[in-house]
């Protein structure tokens, strides 16, 4: 990220009648970040999307790009340019055509949309198509000709919403890579709307996390991965085991005993959680174990890089385990087993 913030929302809040669709949402995106705008559905990304694109209208607070107050600016006045999921390439128009066209609204002559167009083109690794039409393609360089047209003309600011949508799992996973290289090289800010967690995590440099209109956490996905501020962020992104238990002295009893806690603003008596991923918790035969919870190996899933195990504790509640191809000793079903872990891998959160 550069110094001044290319993209500032201050305190916005929208409402639709009685849905309040954002409610005092401020951040800040980098010049030449890509950031991601992840959250369930319903929860308010596509507003701020349009409302930074100027086609929506804030009830309270402010848009400002490149240090300038959007407030009033049309979506044609800013410098801004949106890429749908639906990417509406135009049927009728050769891939040339569609890349050239916001070029020829804003007036380009002849040389200067051939050249740019030639350059999108190698950009996004699509040379030698530019004759055909969105039809002859496949719906990967349709995705590529889609964004290709949205950079034409040289926004400082490119909006995603759910730019991979369309596509099946596996060109998803390539795509993501794709366009990461792509927003690197160009440095235009990116902000991408998406409620898949792992393209958060893939693509973006940070990620803000919405609920019901509002921001949970903003920060990188290693961040927001290890240190989720809430207990919906933890259980929003990535596994993550839940084990009930309450505050009781400073310290946190639960299925695993007296744990201490640390410095999480939780009293005595109140409720909590107890979060712990489950490649973090290390399982061993309990026969060859002393330390750990014991439980019984419930199920058993070979997912090829990991494995999980699902672990039931003497006391009903399950776990989830996973481990790396190299993690030592297989599991079957019927298996006793204990499971522990370092204190520092578990969070703690407050009851919902
Ligand atoms: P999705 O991932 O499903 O697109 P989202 O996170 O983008 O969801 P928004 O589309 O921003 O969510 O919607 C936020 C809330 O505002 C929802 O409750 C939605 O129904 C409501 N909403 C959005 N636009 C309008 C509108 N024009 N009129 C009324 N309500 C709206």
């Amino acid at each position: 990220m550069t110094d001044a913030p290319l993209l500032s929302i201050k305190g916005a809040s929208k409402r639709f009648g009685a849905v309040t669709a954002l409610e005092d949402v401020s951040l800040e995106v980098g010049g030449g970040e890509f950031f991601a705008l992840l959250g369930p559905s319903g929860c308010g990304k596509t507003t701020l999307m349009r409302l930074v694109a100027g086609f929506e209208t804030l009830d309270s607070g402010r848009v400002e790009i490149a240090g300038a107050d959007m407030s009033g600016a049309p979506p044609h006045r800013r410098p801004v340019n949106l890429m749908f999921q639906s990417y509406a390439l135009f049927p009728h128009l050769s891939v040339f055509e569609n890349i050239a066209f916001g070029l020829r609204r804003q007036g380009a002559g002849k040389t200067e949309i051939a050249a740019r167009v030639a350059e999108l083109l190698q950009i996004v690794r699509l040379e030698g198509v530019e004759t055909r039409r969105p039809d002859q393609l496949s719906g990967g360089q349709r995705q590529r000709v889609a964004l290709a047209r949205a950079l034409a003309p040289r926004p400082r600011l490119l909006l995603l919403d759910e730019p991979l949508g369309a596509l099946d799992r596996q060109l998803r996973e390539e795509t993501q890579f794709q366009i990461k290289e792509i927003q690197r090289r160009l440095k235009t800010s990116f902000v991408v709307v998406t409620h898949d967690q792992d393209e958060a995590l893939v693509m973006a440099d940070r990620i803000a996390v919405m609920r019901a209109g509002r921001i949970e956490q903003i920060g990188a996905p290693a961040e927001v991965y290890e240190r989720p501020a809430t207990r919906f962020v933890a259980s929003f992104i990535g596994q993550m085991n839940f084990l009930e238990g309450h505050m009781e002295s400073g310290a946190f009893v639960g299925p695993f005993g007296r744990l201490p806690a640390g410095d999480d603003g939780l009293e005595d008596g109140a409720k909590a959680v107890l979060a712990i991923r489950p490649e973090r918790l290390a399982i061993a035969p309990a026969s060859e174990a002393a330390e750990g919870l014991r439980g019984v190996i419930e199920d058993v899933a070979f997912r090829g890089e990991t494995t999980h195990f699902r672990l039931r504790l003497s006391g009903g509640e399950t776990l989830r385990v996973s481990r790396g191809a190299d993690g030592g000793r297989s599991f079957s079903i019927g298996d006793a087993a204990r499971v522990s872990f370092p204190p520092s891998a578990a969070r703690l959160f407050a009851s919902e």
